[in-house]
């Protein structure tokens, strides 16, 4: 098959818009939806100044999306003055998974000469994954208690680095199956908290003070798509499975996802964009409810609407074991 653009042979076939691309227009392709994203969420505040530059703190796990997230970003900003960008990359103890990952790191924020700080659970709670996951004191899957240590460790990171806005890698098959998920679950508060988290253009959110924004540049380029950028370009990325990856709920969903897709292309993009109205309206609305202030952890001050934080409450039942 010809690429559509130039008559070369086409490297990939995208279902959902019918397009052959060869190898050039394909990664071109990406980049535009990325920097499209980028412009339509006004990622970049109209404040910004080479003199006073926005700080972005990219969330690298040395794993495809954030490899190649890093990477555009880097093409695109690299030598813009008005954005200072630097890498964070959490390592939670996990054998054989996250030393090859970080390395990847450790390679690409070398390559860009880019600022790279390493943040671990272990130095941090003095916890590792593995460990984690053979006591269980809460019979709960491994991402429950992770997500809740990384969360922690990025926002409070990013705030101590002086973060204007966190950015992660999470892609189009990412998206869709977080929003169908809080669709199934019946969970409407859970749809406004992610338009409000990490959704929309910063024009139209309303993050409040307490966290340092998020935002997501990948979110509209399918996951196969990530991968076979960090192909191409011979991108230093990871592409090992997490062992202790068993959210059997998402692994559903995924599946769920993948079928509809194959019989109805163009089905990622379509949830999303639906979602994404809908999450907008219902964040209005459940903003006006909200009338909880967070307070400050009583043991490590971070902010919480309850008087100890999650993480906090899950670390003392592990060392309770
Ligand atoms: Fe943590 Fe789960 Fe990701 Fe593994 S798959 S790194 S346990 S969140």
């Amino acid at each position: 098959m010809e690429c559509d653009k130039c008559g070369e042979e086409a490297v990939m076939h995208a279902a959902y818009s019918g397009a052959h691309l060869c190898e050039t227009h394909f990664c071109r392709s990406v980049d535009k939806r990325v920097r499209r994203r980028i412009r339509e969420d006004a990622l970049l505040s109209p404040d910004s100044t080479p003199e006073d530059p926005e700080r972005w703190v990219i969330g690298l796990s040395g794993g495809k999306d954030s490899v190649v997230l890093t990477h555009i970003l880097d093409e695109t900003f690299g030598h813009d003055p008005r954005v200072d960008m630097m890498a964070l990359t959490i390592h939670e103890g996990i054998e054989g998974y996250r030393d090859e990952s970080v390395d990847a790191c450790v390679e690409l924020a070398d390559d860009l000469d880019m600022r790279h700080e390493l943040v671990s659970y272990a130095e941090e709670f003095g916890v590792r994954m593995d460990d984690v996951v053979e006591d269980d004191p809460e019979n709960m899957a491994a991402c429950a208690y992770c997500g809740v240590f990384r969360r922690d460790l990025l926002e409070g990171y990013a705030e101590e680095f002086g973060a204007d806005k966190l950015l992660t890698g999470h892609n189009l098959d990412d998206e869709a199956q977080t929003a169908l998920m809080n669709v199934l679950e019946g969970d409407v508060t859970q749809i406004a908290k992610h338009f409000d988290a990490s959704l929309g253009s910063f024009e139209d959110r309303n993050e409040g003070e307490e966290f340092v924004p998020r935002a997501k540049p990948l979110r509209d380029v399918p996951e196969k798509e990530v991968a076979l950028y960090a192909h191409i370009k011979d991108l230093p990325a990871h592409i090992t499975e997490c062992p202790h990856s068993s959210e059997a709920y998402r692994g559903e969903i995924q599946e769920l996802l993948w079928d509809l897709e194959e019989n109805h292309p163009g089905t990622r993009h379509s949830i999303m964009s639906g979602y994404e109205e809908l999450a907008e309206l219902t964040a209005e609305r459940y903003r006006s409810d909200e009338g909880a202030d967070l307070n400050e952890c009583e043991q490590c001050g971070s902010k919480t609407g309850s008087r100890v934080c999650r993480k906090c409450r899950l670390i003392e039942s592990i060392n309770a074991v």
